[in-house]
């Protein structure tokens, strides 16, 4: 194509552009010099240059985490193999801004249905306990567990299982920033601990877990089989309940 045929070709489509975009030609001044043709010929090589490498989409800013977002992120998740068996995912509930952050294993047949944690017997008698030291999980905690969907047959859930879910819960550690986090039971506690120290010894003794207070005591559950667990999962609430009283100061 010889130069003066590539600025008639820029022309109509300069004029083309104009006509779309306004409705009416402007009157541009164009030269027949072919530096000014070629200029008008190759402007999709200089935008080129100046588009971003990724969509405008995935430029947007990342929106912050959020509760409900975990909670989105666990109903969809497949990361492990609990999410085959599962009727309803488990991602925990509670205030925001927790004081004490409840922590069991996972979730158990009542609760898969549901998807609300601790709602059978064993969270009727965690309700108790919290109330008997004037808690609530509607005002001053968050109740969620290590893995989010329930293992099935109630067994416990495996070391891969609760690394897989680990995120999720590290997030909502994360987020609430609560004042003590409360661990039930043996798996709960010696997973986050990383320990394989016995509950009946770890439990009632304060730990640290990342900064945060962190004591260990009995599951529910197994108070409901052990009436002897009782009087000192009753001794490890009274502790809490005085490092409650300390913060209160
Ligand atoms: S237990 Fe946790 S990691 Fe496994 S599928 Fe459920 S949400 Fe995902």
């Amino acid at each position: 194509m010889t130069a003066e045929q590539k600025y008639n070709l820029a022309l109509f489509l300069a004029t083309l552009e104009d006509m779309l975009c306004t409705g009416y030609a402007s009157k541009r001044a164009y030269s027949f010099s072919p530096d000014i043709v070629d200029a008008a010929a190759e402007p999709a090589e200089e935008q080129k240059e100046q588009e971003p490498l990724v969509s405008p989409a995935l430029q947007e800013p990342v929106p912050p985490d959020s509760l409900s977002r975990v909670a989105n992120e666990v109903y969809i998740c497949t990361a492990c193999p609990l999410h085959k068996t599962r009727t309803a995912t488990v991602p925990g509930e509670g205030v925001e801004k927790p004081i004490v952050l409840v922590i069991g294993e996972g979730p158990g047949a009542e609760e898969n249905k549901s998807g609300r944690p601790f709602v059978g017997p064993a969270g009727q008698l965690l309700d108790k306990m919290l109330a008997s030291i004037n808690l609530s999980r509607e005002k001053q905690c968050f109740i969620t567990n290590v893995v989010k969907c329930r293992p099935p047959f109630n067994r416990d859930p495996q070391p891969d299982e609760m690394l897989s879910c680990m995120p999720f819960l590290a997030r909502q550690i994360d987020l609430l920033k609560p004042k003590l986090i409360l661990s039930l039971g043996r798996i709960s506690t010696q997973w986050l601990l990383q320990t394989d120290e016995a509950i009946s010894r770890l439990r009632g003794q304060w730990k640290d877990y990342h900064g945060i207070p962190f004591l260990p005591t009995y599951h529910p559950s197994a108070l409901l089989h052990n009436e002897m667990w009782k009087r000192p999962a009753w001794e490890d609430l009274k502790t809490l309940k005085a490092r409650l009283q300390e913060l209160e100061k």
